[in-house]
């Protein structure tokens, strides 16, 4: 079980409890994008297992009356096996959720997979219109010339700012610059992406707030995806206010490292787990 600290931030160890943590929030009128936990499997063993894994999610969702969706990593289904299996492993899971009318976002890892998962994308997102969803980096810059070719895929893309500290030569790393490149990449989704084609993926009210005076501009509409356990009351009132929200839960054994980061990333965090452990 999944201890009373960690259960802000995980849905629970099994997808039978992941299940009921989306019915507790779709209550709320906030979707939710489910992950099981797991990466960096270098043998086909765990990603074909974690792919099945997935498969039998895509079942249990659509026997349900749920709004959720599965976000799957890389990393987790192949892809430092190799570049095929990743592709293929994917494709499998789109074409599942696909035949039930349900959608797949793809997160994005480390640069050293951004050509390989834009390319496995690409390829399950023409074959799936409208059916599969990429995660950007702003942090990344090459992502201002990968914008670019994402504009004529016929899926979505969840702009994030970038959770990977990649060398200065490929990517800012001063907060200021990853801001301003989210801002512009924002800018350029809402001029030439499609509606329902944006995604932002972001905590910070600044940023929620440009996509905001985008749509504004533009017209084009957006959902807004924030981390479970980050700004929950902010992911309630959005919704409240009309916007389509999903929350991105995760969920699985593999839990303990995922909290760890998310405890580590702000004092906030690292103070409400310590008041959890002292009981105040
Ligand atoms: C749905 C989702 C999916 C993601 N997928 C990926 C992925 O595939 N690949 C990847 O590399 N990264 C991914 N990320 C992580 C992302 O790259 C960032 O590391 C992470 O979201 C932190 O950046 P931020 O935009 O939230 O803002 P930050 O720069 O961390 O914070 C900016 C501001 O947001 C507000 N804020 C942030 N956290 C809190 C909090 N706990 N409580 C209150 N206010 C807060 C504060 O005002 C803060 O100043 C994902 C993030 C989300 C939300």
């Amino acid at each position: 079980m999944i201890p009373p600290i960690a259960s802000r931030f995980v849905a629970g160890e099994t997808a039978a409890e992941a299940l009921d943590h989306t019915r507790a929030v779709n209550r709320d009128g906030v979707k939710v994008i489910l992950n099981l936990l797991g990466e960096h499997y270098h043998e086909r063993g765990p990603a074909d297992e974690d792919t099945e894994a997935y498969l039998r999610l895509v079942e249990d969702i659509d026997g349900s009356d749920l709004d959720a969706c599965v976000s799957v990593k890389p990393s987790q289904i192949g892809i430092d096996v190799g570049d095929d299996v990743f592709e293929e492993n994917l494709g499998r899971i789109c074409e599942a959720a696909a035949e039930r009318d349900q959608f797949v976002w793809v997160d994005i890892e480390d640069a050293t997979t951004t050509d390989a998962t834009l390319d496995a994308f690409e390829r399950w997102a023409r074959e799936y219109p409208g059916q599969v969803g990429l995660a950007l980096q702003a942090n990344l810059k090459r992502s201002h010339d990968d914008i670019e070719r994402l504009a004529d895929v016929p899926g979505k893309v969840r702009l994030v700012k970038g959770a990977y500290d990649e060398d200065p030569e490929i990517s800012w790393k001063q907060k200021e610059a990853v801001n301003r490149s989210y801002r512009e990449l924002l800018s350029y989704m809402f001029e030439h992406f499609d509606d329902g084609e944006i995604a932002v993926g972001s905590h910070d009210p600044e940023m929620l707030d440009h996509a905001k005076e985008l749509h504004e501009e533009y017209g084009t509409d957006f959902e807004i995806q924030m981390l479970m356990g980050v700004r929950d009351d902010t992911q309630r009132e959005l919704a409240a206010d009309g916007y389509e929200v999903w929350q991105y839960a995760p969920y699985g054994a593999k839990w303990f490292s995922y909290f760890y980061r998310r405890v580590r990333e702000r004092k906030e965090n690292l103070t409400f787990a310590l008041r959890a452990v002292v009981g105040r």
